[in-house]
């Protein structure tokens, strides 16, 4: 099902809810960088990208918070982020609407996004009174080991165009309360979003006397600027998340300085569907993991491996979802599927299913849908029939395509779950303990999160969140991923008399 409404404006209704967020008109009116809607396909605003100086300016001010800022304690710093998340409850409807204009998310998706927002602050408000480190056994009489976690320094946050917030929030939330400071280069894509954050950012400063200026800053335009944050010896901790070729062209720069890396790169995730799987649950498990965001997800279902058993059952109860998905404005009650970012990804997914065709694959959907006169990219998701995992399966392309195969049983399952360059995210369904314990076991799933009953998608601020391998190791939201934006100091302190050394070495002048 096609939802043919007549398409309203995004231009209009992003100037009024950039107002009501209040973010400066100057910010989005006057720069030489167009602003266009995937919705509509409209250009709904100019920005202007941030001068070199600017962004040096930017990190100077940045360090200088972080000066001030490391010596507030950290629950005070954790006052600022409960404000900040203060201030995203009551924009709520306004940032997931810009969202909704500028990323093209369906409302619930837009919304979610906001509340994935608010909800790392709650986490973050918590972690502040729980920044803590070991104290360790000695060998040394009268000695005490313990180890201490200190502020890091300025973060440089480098985000995609499809958690054009949320993963600022992942960052940010954890970063502040750490005692550090946060330079933030948003997708050139999604640059309003970003400053719309930034002005609620800082009306948490405003109510917040212990907040320096300069703690947070977005810096707008391409690569460059990310380079500049890359590159600078005052930003010891680089968090980057993109595809796998931005994490291969950052990832060596700032080792080559010695600078930390948090990379959340490209996904190319699989759902394992085994004979005792409820099928009802997996149906939806699966159309929503593939479908939803249109495909746009890291955690996207990319990869389905169906046990040559149901195959017949299956598919075409999957096939039907795929035909009756409602595709359209994502403003609109009951789409489901939105639009894809830009024309470059429509073209990106042709060519994927050129080359599927090519290695003997049966394609059904992946055909425009016609909703804004052309002007923007939606498209009928794609479910593709494989005779195998080809090429192009094992490469990510973000768009909603489903490769679908078969298999007979659950060790080459896994081999081939595991079997692709990248290891964000997995999932198996059945009712076979002994299944999902394999799975989630040391000889299973490859992937830095797997999932039981539950497609690979829509993580839990709770949880740590990132893959291995080429989706690039690192880390975020919750568990103990706050280390990576605090330094560990081991100390030893020794309350005695005498000086015993380590290992019992004698050194006596
Ligand atoms: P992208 O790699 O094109 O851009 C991401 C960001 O990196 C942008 O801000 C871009 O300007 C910047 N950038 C690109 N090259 C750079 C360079 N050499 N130096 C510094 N900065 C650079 O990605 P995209 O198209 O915006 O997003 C889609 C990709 O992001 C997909 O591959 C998706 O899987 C991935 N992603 C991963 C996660 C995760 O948590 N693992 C989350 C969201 C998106």
């Amino acid at each position: 099902m096609n939802l043919q409404t007549k398409i309203a404006s995004a231009a209009s209704e992003a100037a009024e809810v950039l107002e009501r967020l209040g973010v400066r008109q100057e910010l989005w009116s006057a720069g030489s960088r167009a602003v266009r809607s995937p919705v509509t396909g409209e250009t709904i605003a100019q920005v202007q990208d941030t001068s070199a100086e600017r962004v040096q300016a930017a990190i100077e001010a940045a360090h200088a918070a972080f000066l001030t800022w490391r010596n507030v304690p950290a629950p005070r710093r954790g006052e600022l982020v409960r404000l900040l998340g203060e201030e995203l409850r009551g924009a709520k409807a306004d940032l997931g609407r810009l969202v909704t204009l500028e990323a093209g998310k369906i409302t619930s998706e837009a919304e979610g996004e906001v509340q994935e927002m608010i909800d790392i602050c709650d986490y973050a408000v918590g972690l502040s009174r729980q920044l803590f480190g070991l104290t360790i056994a000695t060998e040394r009489a009268d000695h005490r080991m313990m180890e201490t976690w200190h502020p890091l320094g300025v973060v440089g946050v480098i985000t995609a165009f499809n958690f054009p917030v949320a993963v600022w929030s992942w960052n940010s939330a954890l970063a502040f309360v750490c005692g550090d400071s946060v330079i933030w280069k948003p997708s050139e894509k999604t640059p309003l979003t970003a400053l719309a954050v930034q002005a609620l950012f800082e009306k948490a400063c405003a109510r917040c006397p212990d907040a320096p200026e300069g703690l947070s800053a977005v810096v707008i335009g391409g690569r460059e600027v990310g380079e500049t944050l890359v590159d600078h010896p005052k930003v010891p901790l680089v968090s980057a998340t993109g595809s796998t070729a931005m994490g291969r062209a950052v990832g060596p720069r700032l080792a080559s300085r010695f600078a930390r890396a948090l990379l959340e790169l490209g996904g190319n995730n699989a759902a394992i569907l085994a004979p005792t799987a409820d099928l009802d649950l997996a149906l939806r498990g699966v159309a929503f993991a593939a479908m939803g965001t249109a495909g746009q997800r890291c955690t996207t279902l990319r990869r389905l491996f169906v046990h040559e058993s149901l195959y017949d059952a299956f598919l075409p109860r999957l096939k039907s979802a795929y035909a009756s998905v409602p595709v359209g404005d994502p403003r609109a009650a009951g789409t489901l599927v939105g639009p894809l970012i830009d024309h470059g990804a429509f073209e990106a997914m042709q060519r994927a299913l050129a080359d599927a065709r090519a290695a003997g694959g049966q394609v059904t959907g992946g055909e425009p849908v016609e909703v804004a006169g052309g002007q923007a990219a939606y498209v009928r998701p794609a479910l593709v029939e494989m005779p195998g995992q080809t090429d192009v399966v094992r490469r990510e392309t973000f768009a909603p395509i489903l490769y679908v195969m078969t298999y007979k049983d659950l060790a080459e399952a896994i081999a081939l779950n595991n079997d692709v360059p990248q290891g964000l995210s997995s999932s198996i369904f059945t009712n076979d303990m002994r299944e999902a314990e394999l799975f989630t076991s040391a000889r299973g799933s490859d992937c830095g999160i797997a999932n039981v009953n539950i497609g690979p998608s829509g993580a839990e601020i709770g949880g740590a969140f990132g893959g291995e391998k080429e989706t690039g190791g690192g880390r975020e939201a919750g568990s103990d991923s706050w280390k990576a934006y605090m330094r560990r100091a081991t100390n030893t302190v020794n309350y005695g008399r005498t000086l015993p050394l380590a290992q019992g070495v004698k050194f006596d002048i």
